[in-house]
């Protein structure tokens, strides 16, 4: 039987590939489409799961409807103040929650990858991460850069919030051994292209992945979906979903 799935943020660029996406697998199919102005509530009844990519303040009303009904959440939304995070956490103790910044299965090897090469580098390797989106993209850096950064900070000891220095201007002085320097570039239709560089006095390394198709998204959410359609309460990620912990 296919996994019954409400897609919010349907008019947007996400929503359209989404949209597209359903109509191509047979594992899933469309219980409602809503964006701004429709009534998420009164569609919740026909659908196993919310897939979210709209805008990140409205995340946590959706969550709240999910945890009353028990329907299972994919969140594709980025851009989450602490506080939008700490209630998407809060509500995970009564539904299963997929919340990934990236849903790409290339992203997510980028992850992993990114964590190994932390590992085997160590701390004589300068940190930086570099994102290019789209002009139209609205908030900065992107969800997956962000993530980058935690898995950095979480190699090395750092802490994200006090660690991340965003961009360089005027006399910032000298680099120092504990940041990880975070840069966003915006321009044209790029779909999403992150970059760690790890550099040394001699040699440099550097993970790249580039996005070429939302489709690559759609049909990650679209997996986790299914998946979280079958698990316990819990927040997890995209990582879960792929089996790569
Ligand atoms: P977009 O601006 O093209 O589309 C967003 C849509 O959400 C619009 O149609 C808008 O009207 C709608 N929306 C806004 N507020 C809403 C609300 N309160 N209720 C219902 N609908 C609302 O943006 P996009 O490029 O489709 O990206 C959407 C989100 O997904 C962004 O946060 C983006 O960063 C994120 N994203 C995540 C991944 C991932 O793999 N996790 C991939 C791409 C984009």
């Amino acid at each position: 039987m296919s996994t019954r799935v409400l897609i919010n943020g349907s008019r947007g660029r996400m929503g359209q590939a989404l949209l597209s996406c359903i109509e191509a697998d047979p594992s899933v199919s469309l219980a409602a489409a809503t964006d701004v102005g429709d009534d998420l509530q009164s569609m919740l009844g026909g659908c196993d799961a919310v897939v979210d990519f709209s805008h990140a303040t409205s995340t946590a009303g959706i969550a709240d409807m999910c945890a009353i009904t028990g329907k299972a959440l994919i969140i594709g939304t980025t851009g989450h103040d602490d506080e939008a995070r700490g209630h998407i956490a809060a509500c995970a103790k009564t539904i299963p929650i997929v919340f990934a910044p990236n849903f790409s299965v290339g992203v997510n090897t980028l992850f992993w990858l990114t964590r190994k090469a932390a590992e085997i580098l160590g701390p004589d390797f300068d940190l930086e991460v570099i994102e290019m989106h789209h002009r139209l993209k609205k908030d900065s850096p992107s969800g997956t850069a962000r993530r980058l950064a935690e898995i950095l900070a979480e190699v090395r000891d750092l802490d994200y919030a006090r660690d991340v220095m965003h961009g360089r201007e005027g006399m910032v002085g000298e680099r120092t051994a504990r940041e990880i320097g975070m840069h966003a570039i915006r321009g044209g239709d790029v779909v999403g292209d992150h970059t760690v560089v790890f550099a040394n006095v001699g040699e440099r390394v550097e993970l790249t992945h580039k996005a070429s198709s939302r489709d690559t998204f759609a049909k990650g959410a679209l997996r986790a979906a299914c998946w979280a359609t079958c698990q316990r309460p819990g927040l997890y990620d995209m990582q879960d979903v792929l089996g790569l912990k």
